[in-house]
């Protein structure tokens, strides 16, 4: 009897490591209960925690070089290092230094990249790129630009994905592809610390499958007032016809937002396309997605703060781009480029 008990229970220890590890992809894709499990744990809470924190006053607005950007490039990495990822390889901890020759005499300091890094099971070697810039404009004349909206929401958006990632991990879902974490700093100088990392990629451009950028989506834009469920989505089908489908596909899934494309228009005059860090991977042939609220009355002011920031709007459309993270990163196929960008 006892024997049959012992064969049992290492049976049943062998099904569920069989149900815990080896998912396939078309398994992992398709489980929308598993996968809402884990963009649910991208939460308002935290969120507003790490927006309330990032534009604080204590972080100074974040002027690349100076101490509040300092301040918060350790809080990304405190984060990244509690949900347990791995940081930048080349130097064993979470920053990817960036030299003052870089920052081309816009800052009196050197900067740092945060990286955070979560190594795919099946195929490590290809990688999903979610990237936010972290600084800002600093103080000027005495007032302290908070850049709340610009960008604390994105970066916020950023490490709950990762968290929401690793969790995922930890209970035997992890994704199929590796996933890259990018905070950069010098956006604001000229999209200058995601110039630096193409140039001094920690890992082969050409393994990058796809990179998800994040720059403002915590507000509601001048030009959409009073709704609470729209986002900007440019440059999705530039490169990829298939992103612009996997991230539509997810949308109507899962999040039902409602996707305006509006400045994805190639003669947009504002120039959006060429105006975040994504633009600096997508000159390297690398499908991204840039995701924006567009501009509002305090863009660009001390008045950026974090109390006008729609919490609940926000989370929402990280948890968007949670789930096109999730088909990405675990889908059988790479994404395929089959479009010239103009
Ligand atoms: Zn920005």
């Amino acid at each position: 009897m006892k024997k049959y008990i012992l064969l049992i229970a290492v049976l049943a220890f062998l099904w569920s490591c069989k149900s815990n590890k080896t998912l396939s992809s078309a398994e992992l894709t398709s489980n929308s209960k598993l996968i809402t499990s884990y963009a649910n744990t991208i939460n308002e809470a935290d969120i507003k925690k790490h927006v309330f924190t990032l534009a604080s006053d204590e972080f100074e607005g974040r002027r690349t070089g100076e101490k509040g950007q300092k301040m918060a490039a350790e809080y990304l990495a405190n984060e990244y290092k509690s949900y347990g990822l791995k940081g930048n390889h080349l130097t064993g901890d979470y920053f990817q230094n960036v030299p003052l020759e870089a920052l081309k005499n816009k800052s009196e300091h050197p900067s740092e990249n945060v990286i955070g890094f979560i190594e795919g099971i099946e195929k490590p070697e290809e990688i999903v790129v979610i990237s936010s810039h972290y600084d800002h404009e600093g103080i000027k004349n005495g007032e302290i630009y908070n850049g709340a909206d610009d960008n604390a929401s994105g970066t916020s958006a950023v490490i709950e994905i990762a968290q929401a990632f690793s969790e995922a991990k930890k209970a035997g879902y992890g994704p199929k592809r590796s996933l890259l974490f990018i905070n950069f700093t010098g956006e604001e100088k000229g999209l200058l610390g995601s110039a630096y990392y193409v140039s001094n990629s920690t890992y082969p451009l050409e393994n990058i499958t796809a990179a998800l950028n994040i720059d403002m989506i915590g507000r509601i834009g001048k030009d959409k007032p009073g709704d609470t469920n729209y986002l900007y989505i440019i440059g999705a089908d530039r490169l990829s016809s298939e992103l612009h489908l996997i991230n539509e596909d997810a949308n109507q899934k899962y999040s039902k937002l409602d996707l305006d494309y509006t400045y994805n228009a190639i003669d947009d005059k504002n120039r959006f396309y060429y105006r975040s860090d994504h633009y600096n991977f997508a000159k390297h042939n690398i499908p991204i997605i840039f995701y924006f609220n567009g501009v509002h009355e305090d863009y660009h002011k001390p008045t950026d703060t974090p109390d006008k920031i729609n919490i609940e709007l926000l989370t929402r459309r990280a948890r968007l781009i949670f789930y096109t993270a999730w088909e990405l990163a675990n889908r059988e196929n790479r994404i395929i480029v089959d479009k010239a960008d103009k």
